[in-house]
């Protein structure tokens, strides 16, 4: 199929599909269902399964799956056929309601943090109606929730609708103080860009510790990087182009609007952005759009690299969430309106963003906790670990008028009243962009720029969707009970400006005086991973997801045992794979080459006193230091690695891990990057940096 307008969404099972195929009656109750989070019932349930069934297998489907989306970050699927033996030899294809609404697979292997051992082994898989099916690869993808059997979260898409039923209620709540009797429901809205690197596949298939981590442990600063900065939205080179070409095709066929492509800061680097959509439909394409990225590259003898931090001393990637809330009648309630009052109504959702952010800073932060992204934070191509919100100077004028009811500098000269005075016009384009924030104000939208590039944007919307709802639900409580609303509006404004004001922040995120004027402002720092999580639980946060019916106490106390061994898992097995490469390849290669340089260095001395063999005499010697270096610090490292084993706790494991394990690992680093600098090029074992971040011509 060449034309692209014909390919978008025809593997999708998409209201237009439903509304050809359903009985009118039928379809209008499955929009009922998608747009106002009403449960189907059963009869309904079989009208749909047929009618998808029948589609899918137009579509070349024999099988179909549920697809979740368990603790691990990835998705998950387990395919059936619809073959139903007939009795008589034959067979037909059948897919009931039953098996449209809910699926069983064995919760077992999957992590629960305790969730299992407190109550069952079953969980099972309830069909999400507000992402559609799709066909790919011959089997049928039905969305679904994952919870065990009594009804607890397993998983990243429950919680996440759930928060969109928070800010849907408590956003009503809000529109409805603004005479607005027309919107029925209201969504958050995201749009996920996903930086990634490609390398060929030769030279990925020689590092074990990229197939076993996803980065690279070992490699020495190659003659070229990206000091250039001639990469950057640089000319695509052409296997790179039908890359992505292939890639586009493959997301359009799913009903993914990939929109932007472009080259990225370090070689090798690349991002794709998808045009925004609903949190949830938003969290399955990025899914959809990592796994694809990984298959497709493969086609074209490539890798695709989602690792936060594939290469030290290279720019890693990340994942910018830009979010806002839509209105079903299609306004953006972060877009300053023309009026007044619609300025008004701007300014309570705008001050409630940053009214969460200020107080959530924490959640927000542990929303993208994970090894990988404590590579990144802080390093020169990330917003540091600590949240602020950048507002631009013209709102932030407008924020200081209110705050000081003095005359908005840029207007006239009458205090600022919200809901009577007007708002400036603020750019939308990229002019006036802060590209240091870590939470970043574009003029209609928020950019959260801390998530990495491998993980799933599902933490970060659950936290900025509940937050936010807490804060809209304590201004509608307010303002329902206000005598005077336009009054009680501006104190509201107004107050929370000046409670909140610390927050915001319009300099360069990543020079070092603000770590030390956000210290000063009381603004948390949470540097490390094994740092941020014991947050997690702190009352306020209980109170927040429990409050909001996110999630219960039980929920998140198993949720942050899953973080917290998620990030001693990630730090032992990268520690092992370095174990492993020093002991098997390292180490072996360089003492060979040493041997071979100082028999070279003997013959040579042999023929005569008067010849020079001082660089094979200090290389050999350097090369001696730093295999017994190595060889200590391998020691040491397989040490500790066995001491963690025996720690029970798993806040002393993951700070075991960081200040033990990781620590270790770095000493470790250093020695062999120097031995790679001195070691002649055909004897060391692996590709180097070069190799790989050049290795796509
Ligand atoms: P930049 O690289 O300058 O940050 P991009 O155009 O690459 O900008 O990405 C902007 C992203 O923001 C796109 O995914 C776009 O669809 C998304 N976006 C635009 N408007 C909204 C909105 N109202 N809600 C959520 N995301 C949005
Ligand atoms: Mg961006």
């Amino acid at each position: 199929m060449s034309n692209t307008t014909e390919l978008f969404g025809s593997m999708v099972f998409s209201e237009a599909v439903m509304q050809a195929r359903l009985p009118h009656a039928t379809y209008k109750e499955v929009i009922r269902s998608i747009h106002h989070d009403k449960r189907l019932t059963p009869e309904i349930a079989t009208v749909v399964a047929t009618a998808m069934k029948n589609w899918a297998v137009e579509k070349g489907a024999t099988h179909f799956t549920h697809w979740f989306q368990p603790m691990t970050g990835v998705t998950a699927e387990k395919h059936d056929s619809f073959i139903h033996p007939t009795g008589d030899g034959r067979a037909i294809m059948e897919f009931s309601g039953k098996e449209l609404i809910q699926g069983e697979p064995d919760a077992s292997s999957f992590p629960s943090g305790g969730l299992r051992a407190t109550f069952e082994a079953r969980g099972y898989t309830a069909w999400d109606p507000t992402s559609y099916a799709f066909v790919k690869d011959g089997v049928l993808y039905i969305p679904t929730a994952f919870v065990s059997y009594t009804g607890e979260a397993l998983d990243k898409k429950t919680p996440l609708l759930r928060s969109m039923q928070a800010l849907n209620k408590q956003a009503l709540r809000i529109l409805r103080l603004f005479g607005d009797t027309e919107t029925t429901s209201v969504r958050a809205t995201a749009g996920a860009e996903q930086e990634y690197f490609l390398v060929d596949k030769s030279v990925y298939d020689r590092r074990k510790d990229l197939i076993y981590t996803g980065r690279t442990l070992f490699g020495a600063r190659p003659p070229k990087g990206q000091e250039l900065d001639d990469h950057y939205f640089g000319a695509i080179k052409p296997r790179v182009a039908a890359f992505m070409k292939e890639l586009n095709e493959e997301l359009w066929k799913l009903g993914v609007v990939a929109k932007t492509e472009h080259n990225e800061v370090a070689p090798a680097q690349h991002e794709l952005a998808p045009l925004f959509s609903t949190v949830n439909i938003a969290a399955d394409h990025n899914q959809l759009t990592m796994e694809m990225m990984r298959t497709i590259a493969k086609r074209h003898g490539m890798e695709c690299l989602l690792h936060e931090k594939p290469f030290a001393g290279v720019n890693g990637s990340g994942k910018h969430n830009n979010w806002s809330v839509a209105t079903d009648t299609g306004e953006n309630l972060l877009e300053p309106g023309d009026t007044p009052a619609e300025n008004a109504q701007f300014l309570v959702f705008l001050c409630a963003v940053l009214k969460a952010v200020n107080e959530y800073q924490d959640l927000l932060r542990i929303s993208v906790a994970s090894a990988g992204n404590d590579h990144r934070l802080g390093a020169n191509e990330a917003p540091p670990a600590i949240l602020s919100v950048y507002v631009g100077d013209e709102l932030e004028a407008v924020l200081n008028a209110i705050m000081h009811d003095e005359s908005y500098s840029g207007g006239g000269k009458e205090p600022f009243k919200v809901g009577v005075s007007v708002l400036p016009r603020f750019p939308k384009d990229t002019t006036d962009r802060n590209r240091t924030s870590s939470f970043a104000f574009t003029g209609n939208k928020f950019e959260f720029r801390m998530p990495g590039s491998s993980q799933s944007i599902s933490e970060a919307n659950i936290v900025l969707n509940t937050a936010v709802a807490e804060e809209l639900r304590r201004f509608a409580d307010r303002l329902e009970a206000a005598d005077d609303f336009d009054a009680e509006l501006h104190d509201l404004i107004r107050e929370t400006v000046k409670e909140n004001i610390r927050i915001v922040f319009n300099g360069n995120g990543y020079d070092e005086s603000w770590v030390k004027e956000a210290e000063k402002r009381g603004l948390l720092n949470l540097r490390t991973t094994p740092e941020a999580l014991p947050h997690y639980l702190a009352e306020k946060n209980i109170q927040l997801f429990e409050g909001n019916k996110v999630l219960s106490e039980v929920e998140m106390r198993a949720r942050y045992e899953m973080m917290q061994e998620n990030y001693a898992k990630t730090i032992r097995i990268e520690a092992m794979t370095m174990s492993d490469m020093v002991r098997k390849d390292i180490l072996p290669a360089v003492s060979l080459y040493g041997g071979k340089v100082a028999k070279a260095a003997a013959a040579k001395a042999a023929l005569g006193a008067d010849i020079d063999v001082s660089y094979e005499k200090a290389s050999v010697k350097r090369l001696a230091e730093l295999t017994a270096m190595t060889a200590g610090a391998a020691d040491e490292l397989d040490d500790a690695i066995a001491q963690s084993a025996d720690i029970a706790s798993c806040e002393e494991l993951s700070n075991f891990c960081r200040d033990k394990i990781f620590a270790t690992m770095s000493e470790l680093r250093i020695y062999v990057d120097e031995m790679e600098t001195i070691a002649g090029a055909k004897c060391w074992p692996y590709p180097t940096y070069g190799e790989m971040l050049f290795s796509v011509r």
